[in-house]
């Protein structure tokens, strides 16, 4: 199955194609990140504009680096949410107009099962169920994957997602958007435990986040340490916010993997990239006698070629979308 895959949702335009959701033949993805980066976050209206822009040519773009036409697609998948809405409805409709045209089946499909399905293509063997931890920018969630369509929500942050406290603690640490990365960087040369940040949510029993709290607790910390006229080594900052916040993620996603015998965890999305998360998983994973998998850090962040996973398992699942298909800007793990 030639499966054509378009991801709109929300600073990326990608178009991928892949043979039966693990061989990936092209990924375009043109990134507005530049264009954002001068107002500090995503502008919805400037990134819906730049997608219409951008569109056509990265379709064309993708079909010629797979080597293919438009006649070789056999289905369409698209991302229906969740994300912007003016963005997803660019995607959308390009995919409704191809398959429409073609007269190939279409497949909506949900943004965040695709963060996970990124790791079907990086990892040829793995199947499920396996427990996952997704942590994007707007979302943090533990998931069962109990089959490749199957994704039990288990726990999620009740304020801001992990990305998003990485990207805020970076901004107030004087860092460009998106921060996440530079975090990362920062961390290799401080000190983790120089200043003990709180683990929020850690001693309880449900599989539930959150980080605001940890990240009040940095900005606390700066304002004192400026108020006090003390030095701030925003190395030491970076490190030790990041190894509170990692070490809950992975505390929470290796509990649930016990819990629910879990031979393999798997991470995903943008955090995923994340150096201090991966070691910790690594490390704790090992003790456990659990398998960790993570995308290629090219597929942790938005990409079509992941979209296209998922719309391959969709569709053999028989999850075939209407030409009615809408945007579902809060669409929540678990619906189709
Ligand atoms: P969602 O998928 O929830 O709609 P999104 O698509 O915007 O959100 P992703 O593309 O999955 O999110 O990830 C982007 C986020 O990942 C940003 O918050 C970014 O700072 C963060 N990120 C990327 N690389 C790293 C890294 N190495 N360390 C920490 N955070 C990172
Ligand atoms: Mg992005
Ligand atoms: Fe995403």
């Amino acid at each position: 199955i030639m499966t054509l895959a378009i991801e709109t949702s929300c600073d990326e335009t990608s178009c991928a194609v892949l043979k039966n959701g693990r061989e990936v033949f092209s990924n375009v993805i043109s990134s507005q990140i530049e264009i954002h980066r001068k107002f500090g976050g995503v502008v919805p209206e400037v990134a819906s504009r730049k997608h219409i822009e951008s569109m056509n040519s990265i379709i064309q773009q993708a079909l010629d680096e797979a080597n293919i036409t438009f006649k070789d697609i056999d289905i369409v998948g698209v991302t229906r949410g969740p994300g912007l809405v003016g963005a997803l409805l660019v995607g959308i409709s390009s995919a409704k107009a191809i398959a429409y045209a073609l007269d190939v089946p279409l497949v909506g499909v949900n943004h965040i099962e695709g963060h996970i399905c990124a790791n079907y293509i990086t990892h040829k063997d793995l199947e499920p169920p396996f427990t996952c931890l997704v942590v994007s920018g707007g979302h943090t969630y533990l998931v069962q994957a109990n089959s490749y369509t199957d994704y039990e929500l288990v726990g999620r942050t009740r304020d801001d997602a992990a990305g998003e406290a990485f990207d805020k603690v970076a901004r107030s640490l004087g860092l460009p958007y998106p921060g996440g990365p530079l975090i990362d960087k920062l961390s290799l040369e401080g000190n983790s435990q120089a200043i003990n940040f709180p683990r929020p949510c850690l001693e309880e029993d449900s599989y539930d986040f959150s980080f605001s709290g940890l990240k009040t607790a940095v900005l606390n910390y700066l304002n004192h340490a400026k108020q006090m006229g003390e030095e701030i080594a925003i190395e030491d900052v970076a490190a030790s916010f990041q190894a509170a916040a990692t070490e809950v993620l992975v505390e929470k996603t290796i509990r649930l993997a016990i819990e629910r015998k879990s031979k393999t965890i798997v991470v995903a999305g943008g955090v995923a990239a994340n150096k201090g998360l991966r070691n910790m998983f690594l490390e704790r994973g090992n003790k456990e006698g659990i398998d960790i998998k993570y995308p290629s850090t090219i597929l942790c962040t938005d990409n079509a070629a992941m979209i296209g996973s998922a719309a391959y398992f969709n569709y053999m699942g028989g999850y075939i979308s209407n030409f009615d298909l809408n945007v579902e800007p809060n669409l929540e793990l678990g619906f189709k």
